[in-house]
């Protein structure tokens, strides 16, 4: 490995955006070392990398400290069960992760003098009562619902960047992701992207929860990856939200997958979760000025690419 290439720590790093984001920094010319613990992440995703000699993996759970010699430029911290059924069947991992986790992640930073960028959520700003949501606004979290375990442990780490940034001087960079889809999304996730193209191919109906008139805005992983770049190189300690503003409804979305499939799925509807939020739409207007950064993919363009992934392992 060249000595002279930076060096990025991904934690979380053979999850579904983790993993896209160790292609991209080595892309860019950075040695990486991606950690996971493989409760939601998963080898296959790092397969294609692991014959660069700017890549290594270790399996390990950040919870119980990092221990890491030679130098970090950044410290990336991507690793969290992020579908809600996932961190519903896992809530007090969740809950470490985005705290210990977090702050373990910021301890690395600080211990090597390196960058520290933390992924936090949308979920920060729970069933969001302003329309579309800029970063100003507080949001309106219920901490003891279904959900309280990643949006309360989402924004405690972020709690935990500006306490690193303000007491010592720790450099961080916090960016709020929106829904995103695209490859190496688990068919088992649980989300609606990956249940409605599983269940599209397969002829299954596909499971709207509610009446499906909830409202979700899209990025494909490629913008979103590009924005996580462009707040390492261009971005301050504050939060930028990170989405595409081209808002659907659930229904719509279902809709849209049948007709792009070729499905003769029908639609069938469930009952809607505990405390689903009933509209989401990242306002961008910060991140397009502090970052220069904006959607490129559009929903229908990135849903063709994600499905295209999707048919090949379903
Ligand atoms: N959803 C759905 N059917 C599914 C999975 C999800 O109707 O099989 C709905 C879910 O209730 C929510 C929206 O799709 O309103 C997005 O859910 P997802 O789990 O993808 O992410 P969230 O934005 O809720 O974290």
């Amino acid at each position: 490995m060249a000595a002279s290439k930076p060096r990025a720590v991904v934690s979380g790093g053979a999850g579904f955006i983790g993993s896209h984001l160790c292609e991209s920094l080595l892309d860019r010319g950075c040695r990486v070392l991606a950690l996971d613990n493989f409760i939601t992440g998963s080898a296959d995703n790092l397969k294609a990398l692991r014959s660069n000699p700017d890549f290594e993996f270790r399996r390990m759970d950040i919870n119980h400290g990092i221990f890491i010699g030679g130098d970090v430029r950044y410290a990336l911290h991507f690793a969290s069960p992020a579908s809600p059924p996932q961190y519903d069947s896992n809530p007090i991992h969740t809950l470490k992760v985005g705290t210990v986790g977090t702050m373990n992640m910021l301890g690395l930073a600080r211990a090597k003098n390196a960058t520290f960028l933390l992924a936090s959520t949308s979920e920060v700003y729970g069933d969001p009562l302003v329309h579309p949501q800029p970063e100003s606004y507080w949001g309106n979290v219920n901490p003891i619902g279904p959900r309280g375990c990643y949006d309360e442990a989402k924004r405690c780490a972020e709690a935990f960047a500006m306490a690193y940034q303000r007491t010592h001087q720790v450099d961080t960079r916090i960016v709020r992701i929106f829904n995103t889809h695209g490859p190496r999304m688990q068919v088992s996730d649980g989300r609606a992207v990956p249940n409605f193209m599983a269940q599209a191919i397969r002829g299954e109906p596909l499971t709207v929860y509610g009446d499906g008139s909830q409202t979700r805005s899209l990025c494909f992983v490629s913008d979103l990856v590009r924005g996580i770049l462009a707040a390492l190189d261009k971005g301050d300690e504050l939060p930028v939200n990170l989405g595409n503003p081209e808002e659907v409804t659930v229904l719509e979305l279902a809709q849209t997958i049948i007709r792009l499939a070729g499905s003769k799925s029908r639609i069938e509807h469930r009952d809607l979760p505990v405390d689903d939020p009933k509209q989401r739409r990242p306002d961008i207007a910060h991140a397009k000025e502090l970052l220069g950064w904006q959607p490129e993919v559009g929903l229908e363009d990135g849903l063709g690419r994600t499905l295209e992934y999707f048919r090949s392992v379903v």
